[in-house]
């Protein structure tokens, strides 16, 4: 058993959804046996805490879902380190969802914080890309270096972005790589992590809003004649484009170049099991077929079954937390450790 408080999980939650008879704002506090009926979150109030288990109860056509106000309660590794260090740090774009339970940001933190703890980043590694190599890689997370207390923004996403997304034509954030490992010299693997959203595409035509761009626009500013990984003839005739799949392998090739001549680039898609299986397939047409082995899809199931025996890896409390994780009050993932 892990020395780590969990998150609210599978064992602690009722996803039967309760409403007030009296109040279709007011819902049962979906922690297993709790009585308090609480206003829920909407866009025109916060809601209210159960005064017991201080979450705020989201329920609407889009389904349940529920929230810390603290988001260090959703945080199992370093959760201090991540209050302090993390939230509302300027290179990181969105911090306001960290204390919520489909949050992409507080799933990337916790396994890979732990995994770095637990001195498993090499191990990953060689499970996504094929390279094994003893030393550890450094860890970035949203382009924020975590391998020491410095939390510097990593030089080499700067110049990227400086590269690439110095001229936007509409005010959008810059790319931001979920999860980075870096073996400096030998390999750079950007991870673009998907929990309970999509990867989203552009189709050709008009810009589909304010802060978007337009397929053609992509295509223009992020490209460049020395990258190889992509074929960009094929991406010009394409129905659709993943676009973070897109810019986030622009960067890896970029960034790896910039590194060292010898730093080989990978840019994995992080996704659950039977999830996003079609849109990294159509993205894999648009690799060079000399080097498909440059982008793959990887899923958290894999990465937990991998590391399930490690005891450090257990003693973090990762294993247990995949396992009991929740996305919209129910299982999260495929996965259950051999005990
Ligand atoms: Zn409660």
């Amino acid at each position: 058993m892990a020395n780590v408080q969990l998150p609210y999980g599978v064992h602690d939650l009722d996803p039967q959804v309760i409403v007030h008879p009296n109040d279709p704002n007011l819902i049962r506090c979906y922690v297993r046996g709790c009585q308090q009926f609480v206003r829920r979150p909407t866009r025109h109030s916060d809601g209210e805490l159960c005064p017991d288990h201080g979450i705020y109860c989201h329920h609407s056509r889009f389904g349940s879902t529920y929230s810390y106000r603290d988001a260090s309660r959703n945080i199992i590794a370093s959760p201090d380190v991540f209050a302090n260090s993390i939230v509302g740090h300027p290179f990181k774009y969105e911090s306001h969802r960290l204390g919520a339970e489909n949050s992409e940001d507080a799933l990337s933190w916790n396994v890979f914080r732990s995994l770095q703890e637990a001195g498993l980043l090499a191990n990953v590694a060689k499970l996504m890309i094929g390279e094994e190599h003893r030393q550890e890689p450094d860890l970035y997370l949203w382009g924020i270096q975590v391998n020491d207390d410095s939390f510097e923004p990593w030089d080499l996403l700067i110049a990227a972005r400086e590269q690439f997304e110095s001229n936007l034509p509409v005010k959008r954030p810059l790319t931001e790589p979920d999860i980075a490992l870096h073996l400096p010299g030998e390999y750079l693997l950007l991870i673009e992590a998907k929990f309970t959203s999509p990867n989203p595409c552009y189709t050709p035509g008009k810009r589909k809003d304010l802060r978007s761009l337009t397929l053609r626009e992509l295509l223009d500013i992020y490209w460049d004649s020395s990258l190889q990984l992509l074929d960009y003839g094929k991406a010009c005739s394409a129905p659709c484009i993943h676009y973070q799949l897109w810019r986030n392998t622009v960067f890896a090739e970029w960034m790896s170049a910039r590194d060292n001549s010898t730093t080989r680039p990978y840019h994995v898609n992080l996704v659950r099991r039977c999830h996003e299986s079609q849109s990294a397939l159509e993205f894999t047409k648009l690799v060079r077929p000399q080097c498909r082995d440059k982008f793959r899809r990887a899923e958290w199931e894999g990465m937990a079954l991998a590391i399930q025996d490690n005891p450090a890896a257990r003693r973090s409390g990762v294993i247990e937390y995949i396992d009991e994780k929740t996305a919209g009050l129910t299982k999260a993932f495929e996965f259950t450790p051999e005990r």
